[in-house]
């Protein structure tokens, strides 16, 4: 049988998975493919690094996913990774919120920016009495009459007021997407909350009709009662990379293979790689972040290369720090805090990581991770090293008095790593996907587009191999 060639550009996450079920469906139903992933680095894996350094076990980007969103969990099952997922300490199971030079426990009984029961916002000690009040009057306010998109900042003022925007929105939901609200979009970044709103005229009322029960019905149908929220390998992040990259083991994987373009052949594709070298397929899926994804498609699809270049992406810094156990003061529960950026130096939160999970240090050590930068601070994930740690130290020493000098630090920069999923964002989504349609065989996944987590990177990459599959017997 003549092999259809599929060819992944991109060795992060994305591409990996999108690699990984073609791989699947190839066996499955004896498709014939032929599939090479291209990565530009001399390493898998993209933002995923997990280093072992001095018997600590450094997350340099993502640290964990969430249980709740079942894509990961699932891949990890079908890769044999699953007995050697670990979940956080239960115990510590909490965040905190700085707030005014305060490391103040993260409201419970919330479901993000919104109180599920009437006690949850009066125990809630981070709005003020007018603060509550004003939540409470979110079940008389109208809801918008426009269904068109609009800024969480906009949202969550109209519904619960300006405090729940400043104290919690902000810190919360802006450290996840390392977004300003003002502009990040409410349809993408909080869909269930534009549903509320829309279905049932008032949040408040659609949390206490049975939403919220919705709400965790889906977070143990998705996990299953096993899991709490979040979930890693034992051995870190890469882990998954390593397992994933081992399993498939007829995919051809190519690092040190940047892609220069993408040109169509006939009814196929050409791949452009350095030195003029090309390599013929009948499908591609470029699984790249908007700004290399739009370098890529100018020539075949300019319209929507454009809009990706329309996508922007912000850059973070972590910092990884230990310090001897005996020169530590105790730190509070939980595991971490996040900040407002523009209140704490550019950091946007800190994780305790070896509080979070077990055997990130030796026993005499604790380490902590913090994340810097982001749409509220920029540059800060841009400054010098020396720098960069002075404002870490400088924020441990007010939130949590360390004054010891650190035995490790750990930075690591990722400049335009983070999309920012601006107003509008969903409808600029549709029109990269309606103009890429056209072209038989050629998929894109990613960050950029329905979701940052890993989860969110996982199910949109096998969606973009199943739609791929598809059309196989259309590829030649
Ligand atoms: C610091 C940090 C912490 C995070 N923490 C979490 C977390 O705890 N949990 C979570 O769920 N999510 C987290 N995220 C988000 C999540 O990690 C990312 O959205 C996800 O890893 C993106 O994967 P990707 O494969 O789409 O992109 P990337 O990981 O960026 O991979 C893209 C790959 O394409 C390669 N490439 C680029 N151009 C070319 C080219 N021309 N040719 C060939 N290859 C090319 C790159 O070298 C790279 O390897 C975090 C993100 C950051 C930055």
């Amino acid at each position: 049988m003549n092999k259809k060639r599929v060819i992944v550009i991109g060795g992060g996450i994305s591409g990996l998975t999108a690699a990984h079920r073609l791989w699947e469906l190839d066996r499955e139903r004896r498709l014939g493919l032929q599939i090479t992933l291209l990565e530009a680095r001399d390493r898998l894996g993209g933002l995923i690094e997990t280093q072992l350094r001095d018997g600590f076990l450094l997350e340099n980007g993502p640290d964990a996913f969430l249980a709740e969103r079942p894509w990961a969990l699932s891949l990890c099952r079908r890769i044999g990774l699953e007995d050697e997922l670990i979940q956080p300490q239960a115990e510590r199971r909490r965040s905190l919120i700085l707030h005014h030079g305060k490391l103040i426990p993260m409201p419970q009984g919330f479901y993000m920016i919104a109180p599920t029961h009437p006690k949850a916002l009066s125990d809630c000690s981070l709005l003020s009495f007018l603060g509550k009040l004003r939540v409470r009057f979110e079940r008389f306010i109208p809801p918008r009459a426009s269904d068109a998109d609009e800024s969480v900042a906009s949202f969550v003022r109209r519904r619960f007021g300006r405090e729940v925007l400043d104290r919690i929105a902000q810190p919360m939901i802006g450290g996840i997407y390392t977004a300003d609200l003002e502009k990040l979009s409410v349809t993408a970044a909080l869909p269930r909350f534009h549903e509320m709103e829309r279905k049932h005229g008032s949040v408040l009322r659609a949390l206490s009709n049975g939403s919220a029960g919705e709400v965790v019905a889906d977070a143990e149908k998705a996990s299953g009662p096993r899991y709490g929220l979040f979930l890693a390998p034992r051995a870190g992040m890469s882990r998954l990379v390593e397992v994933l990259a081992r399993k498939m083991l007829e995919v051809e994987l190519k690092t040190n293979s940047p892609v220069e373009g993408i040109e169509r052949k006939g009814k196929g594709w050409m791949v452009c790689l350095r030195q003029g070298h090309t390599l013929q397929a009948d499908a591609v899926c470029v699984a790249l972040p908007a700004p290399q994804a739009s370098a890529l498609l100018k020539r075949v699809a300019p319209a929507s290369a454009e809009e990706l270049a329309g996508i922007p992406y912000e850059s973070v810094a972590t910092v990884n720090m230990a310090f001897r156990r005996e020169d530590l003061p105790i730190l509070p529960e939980g595991f971490g805090f996040v900040a407002h950026p523009g209140q704490a130096g550019g950091v946007v939160g800190c994780t305790f990581s070896s509080v979070k999970f077990t055997r990130r240090a030796p026993e005499d050590s604790v380490l902590l991770r913090a994340f810097v930068g982001g749409a509220m601070a920029p540059g800060a994930a841009d400054q010098d090293n020396e720098k960069l740690q002075s404002n870490v130290r400088e924020l441990l020493k007010k939130t949590l008095e360390i004054r010891a000098v650190p035995r490790l630090v750990v930075i690591r920069r990722h400049p335009g790593s983070m999309p920012q999923y601006h107003v509008g964002h969903l409808e600029r989504v549709q029109r990269i996907e309606r103009e890429t349609a056209k072209f038989p065989g050629l998929t894109l996944t990613g960050n950029a587009y329905h979701g940052v987590g890993i989860p969110d990177c996982i199910h949109q990459a096998e969606s973009a191999a199943e739609r791929i599959c598809q059309g196989s017997e259309r590829l030649i």
